[in-house]
């Protein structure tokens, strides 16, 4: 029996881990692929402090290090669900499962799709979701980023460095993206924009991405353009579908929680990107953590 097993080992899991191991709970880390979650894919990091700049796979291997020193058991797996049995939680995989006092849900959120004609036919073919593990493939080339967001801007730039020109898409005439990441890509000579305007289809030939139909949304004239690849970045989706019988999502599958990362089910926490919330970024996945892991302690001494 685990004092307490988290879910997933991104930031907001492994500083949960770390605060829940120094109170010398019995913890466990299951997590489907390599710790760092979303982090991996990002290519530098500024606003996390104490840090000028640093590669997300750097910051990531730097927060899972601790986590051996305090021996937190990590454990390979994709949980498939989550059951409550009131003074105990079980936590089911593939081929194993595990019970524990409390459950701490650090699953985050995963990119959506775009959902047009050619998406899911010229995925890996020259439509990518990530730019640091893609962005190399396409050199001296021109880059169709779609989105306004912090992640479409900041990968628009980061593409900048191999391809010949990125043109950003927006459906709206303004960003939604933070101001230094705006006025950075504005600065930026190799970054064009097209404003309220929609990709309508990704075309290609027998081999791969050969450019996009794009459709502008006040006038509806629609225009052809040639790109050798693709990037989506129009937002993230929660990761909670094996938690369908805890019903502790909203109607967009987003966890509740309070103050105290707190659940509607006693001794399950849910923590970062995973949560309703406004601000989704680093920094507060590991406040998350932080308030969890030591959570997880009080609810266990209270259990006594
Ligand atoms: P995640 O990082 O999403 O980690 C969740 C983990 O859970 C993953 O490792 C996943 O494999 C695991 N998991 C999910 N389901 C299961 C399951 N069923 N079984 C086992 N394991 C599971 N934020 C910043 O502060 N600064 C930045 O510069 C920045 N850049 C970004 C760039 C990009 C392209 C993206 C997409 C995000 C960026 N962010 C940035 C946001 C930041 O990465 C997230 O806010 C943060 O990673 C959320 O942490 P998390 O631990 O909640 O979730
Ligand atoms: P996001 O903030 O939700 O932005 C998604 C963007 O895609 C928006 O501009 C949205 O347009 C657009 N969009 C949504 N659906 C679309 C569709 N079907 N067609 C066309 N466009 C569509 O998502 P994100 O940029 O991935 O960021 C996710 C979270 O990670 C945020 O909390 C963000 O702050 C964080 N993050 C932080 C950093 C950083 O701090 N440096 C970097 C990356 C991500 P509208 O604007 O019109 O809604």
């Amino acid at each position: 029996m685990y004092d307490t097993l988290i879910i997933g080992s991104g930031p907001a899991g492994m500083t949960a881990a770390l605060y829940a191991a120094r109170s010398n709970l019995k913890v466990g880390i299951i997590e489907q692929g390599a710790p760092g979650g979303q982090m991996n894919n990002t290519s530098e990091i500024e606003n996390y402090p104490g840090y000028d700049n640093i590669t997300g796979p750097e910051l990531s291997m730097k927060m899972y290090e601790p986590l051996e020193k305090f021996k937190v058991e990590n454990i390979y797996g994709i949980v498939q669900n989550v059951e409550d049995f009131g003074d105990y939680k079980r936590v089911s995989t593939e081929d194993e499962v595990y019970d524990a006092k409390t459950v701490i849900i650090a699953t985050g959120a995963k990119y959506k799709l775009l959902n047009v004609k050619g998406e899911e036919e010229f995925t890996s073919r020259g439509v990518s979701y990530c730019a640091v593990c893609d962005g190399a493939f396409f050199r001296n080339q021109d880059l169709l980023v779609v989105g306004g967001g912090d992640s479409a801007v900041e990968e628009a730039i980061y593409l900048t460095q191999f391809a010949k020109t990125v043109t950003i898409v927006h459906r709206r005439d303004t960003l939604r993206a933070q101001k230094v990441l705006q006025d950075r890509a504005f600065a930026n000579e190799k970054i064009k924009f097209i404003w309220n305007s929609v990709v309508e289809e990704i075309q290609g030939n027998d081999i791969k991405v050969s450019g996009a139909l794009i459709k502008n949304v006040v006038t509806g004239e629609l225009s052809q353009h040639d790109f050798g690849g693709v990037f989506i970045y129009v937002g993230m989706l929660p990761v909670t579908s094996m938690l369908t019988e805890l019903g502790i999502c909203n109607q967009e599958g987003w966890i509740v929680t309070d103050d105290h990362m707190r659940t509607s089910v006693a001794g399950v926490f849910a923590v970062g990107d995973v949560r309703q919330k406004d601000l989704r970024q680093i920094t507060t996945a590991v406040g998350d953590g932080a308030i969890a892991g030591q959570g997880v302690y009080h609810y266990i001494e209270n259990m006594k």
